[in-house]
């Protein structure tokens, strides 16, 4: 990963401060160039006569609290030969800036908050355009891949698709790039530039048929773990979905009673108290099909906590013929999805890799389009995140 925002120019060297000045919003800082002997742009001769003055004023960083404003009394030479007429250098802004390069420095590091642009915008009495068009002189690219990746996603708000994908690197805890779509064209499309692809040992993703499909064809050697979150998900919207259902055919207050006990529901029964348990088993009295819906959740997160493959195998094994056995149309679904990424859920039993570091940069990427009112533009979404999260 690297930045190509150039750091240079952080400070006013060699420049004489002539007078300073405090207003109610700002500070004011007269300065100068000494006169140096300077070479002509045009023949190349050197001279060291002064043509003119002009005054331009340049923002400068907050001191103190307020915006600083710098007058620079900026020097015109001429060449005693060409007549050319031309400005003195100075290393503190840039041809056509009306900022200094440590200005421009210090909202780059603001931007790594998760500040709005319209309130870095204030704190430095520019506009928020202008904080936009030196955001984009931050860019990021991604050179190589880790040994360990983590694929997941996000609900988007850009004029790009639906849903973003984030490449993560879980051992080091840090956003790598961000994708703006996750379609198999897209997805071998951007991984295929990758050099180092086979330095890749495993993926953790979710069970998004093309990323399946992309990584048999463009990482052979990675093994592909599921994210244990996501199954998890899964069975426990399985079990939603029957509550629900239920509902639906239940009188207002009956259904009201079985809204109201979600949690007991979805709680490890291994940690309910002795009250729980009673409220429990009576939920469970009422209807056949959500006592066995529940049993079949139970039985379920017993196969998650396996502590090793072999076991979590033969765990899983039974919990698919229990599904069979009980036939609880919600469940086939799930049992559906986890038979056909069976091999790749049960490798998240033998590596210690999982999204879970993901889920934080999720919620500063909401922080984040939500300060934004949401980014209309991708590429300055992507730009934003990886700003922050890198
Ligand atoms: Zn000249």
């Amino acid at each position: 990963m690297h930045n190509n925002f150039n750091k240079n120019i952080l400070l006013l060297k060699d420049v004489i401060i002539e007078e300073i000045q405090h207003y109610q919003d700002y500070s004011e800082i007269r300065i100068s160039m000494p006169v140096r002997t300077h070479t002509c742009p045009q023949c190349g001769s050197v001279t060291e006569k002064i043509h003119d003055y002009r005054f331009q004023i340049i923002k400068d960083i907050t001191f103190l609290n307020k915006p600083l404003r710098l007058n620079y009394r900026k020097r015109r030479y001429k060449c005693q030969r060409c007549h050319k007429r031309f400005y003195e250098k100075n290393n503190f802004v840039g041809h056509y800036q009306r900022m200094t390069g440590r200005l421009i420095a210090t909202v780059v590091e603001r931007l790594r908050s998760n500040f709005s642009m319209a309130s870095i915008a204030r704190d430095f009495g520019v506009s928020t355009c202008t904080v936009t068009r030196i955001f984009d002189l931050v860019s990021y690219k991604l050179n190589d891949l880790p040994e360990v990746l983590s694929i997941d996603e996000f609900k988007g708000t850009t004029d790009k698709g639906k849903y973003h994908c984030i490449l993560v690197d879980p051992i080091q805890s840090k956003v790598l790039d961000v994708l703006d779509r996750r379609s198999l064209d897209f997805l071998l499309k951007y991984f295929s530039r990758f050099k180092n692809r086979d330095k890749v040992r495993h993926i953790v993703i979710d069970m998004w048929q093309p990323y399946k499909l992309a990584i048999h064809k463009l990482f052979p050697q990675a093994q592909i773990v599921i994210d244990r979150f996501h199954y998890v998900r899964n069975c426990i919207w399985a079990l939603e979905k029957v509550r629900k259902n239920l509902q639906k055919s239940l009188p207002y207050a009956k259904a009201k009673f079985l809204k109201n006990c979600k949690r007991l529901l979805l709680t490890h029964s291994g940690k309910l108290n002795s009250d729980g348990k009673i409220r429990l088993a009576n939920i469970l009295l009422f209807d056949d099909k959500l006592r066995l819906a529940y049993i079949l959740k139970e039985k379920f997160m017993e196969f998650v906590r396996s502590k090793d493959v072999a076991a979590a195998s033969d765990k899983l094994e039974q919990w698919l013929q229990l599904v069979h056995a009980y036939k609880i149309p919600e469940f086939f679904y799930l049992a559906k999805t986890i038979t056909k990424w069976k091999e790749e859920i049960l490798n998240s039993f033998s590596v210690p890799y999982s999204n879970a570091c993901v889920e934080g940069f999720n919620n500063k990427i909401k922080v984040l389009k939500r300060n934004a009112y949401g980014y209309r533009k991708f590429s300055r979404f992507r730009n934003r995140i990886l700003h922050c999260c890198s």
